[in-house]
């Protein structure tokens, strides 16, 4: 297990789409402690494989700070949403970015475990809305893209200059 370097927008690899993990991906429990050990020196509340480089599709959520454990998502895929609204939000490839995004704050969810569990799970409030997040991210996709076509188009007219900011 290793910590690894978070690529950061705008890397092209962020938006390419994450392989599902099948059998024969061996390197399923060395990805997820490399996730976690990634995780856990950021201060955030969830990343995903293609931010460490590694197009395929687990993602991890640590909410240890309300008390719950580490948990992972492989082939996570959202089955349904309820209880639109704006949330604000973050991500570690953007470093220095915060904006509203129009979110689920219900979602139920089917994925697999790191043993090839699969499960069908029901989620609120924060942790579904870390979870759109990350799936977009999965999917190539970036919470900046789901701005409003005026704040995008903002977005993008200054985001060269955002990003040697925080080189
Ligand atoms: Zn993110």
């Amino acid at each position: 297990m290793a910590r690894r370097g978070i690529i950061a927008y705008p890397d092209i690899r962020l938006r390419a789409a994450a392989r599902p993990i099948t059998a024969n991906d061996t390197q399923l429990s060395a990805l997820a402690g490399d996730l976690r050990d990634t995780l856990c020196v950021t201060g955030g509340i969830a990343l995903s494989a293609p931010q460490i480089g590694v197009p395929l599709q687990v993602l991890v959520l640590d909410l240890s700070a309300r008390g719950d454990a580490l948990e992972y998502y492989v082939n996570p895929r959202i089955l349904a949403r309820a209880a639109w609204g704006f949330v604000e939000e973050s991500c570690l490839s953007l470093p220095g970015v915060t904006a509203s995004v129009l979110r689920a704050t219900r979602v139920r969810l089917t994925a697999q475990d790191l043993t090839g569990a699969r499960f069908e799970r029901d989620v609120d409030g924060l942790r579904a809305v870390c979870l759109q997040h990350e799936i977009d991210h999965l999917a190539g996709r970036l919470f900046v893209d789901r701005l409003d076509p005026l704040r995008r188009l903002y977005w993008h007219a200054t985001a060269g200059r955002r990003a040697r900011a925080a080189a």
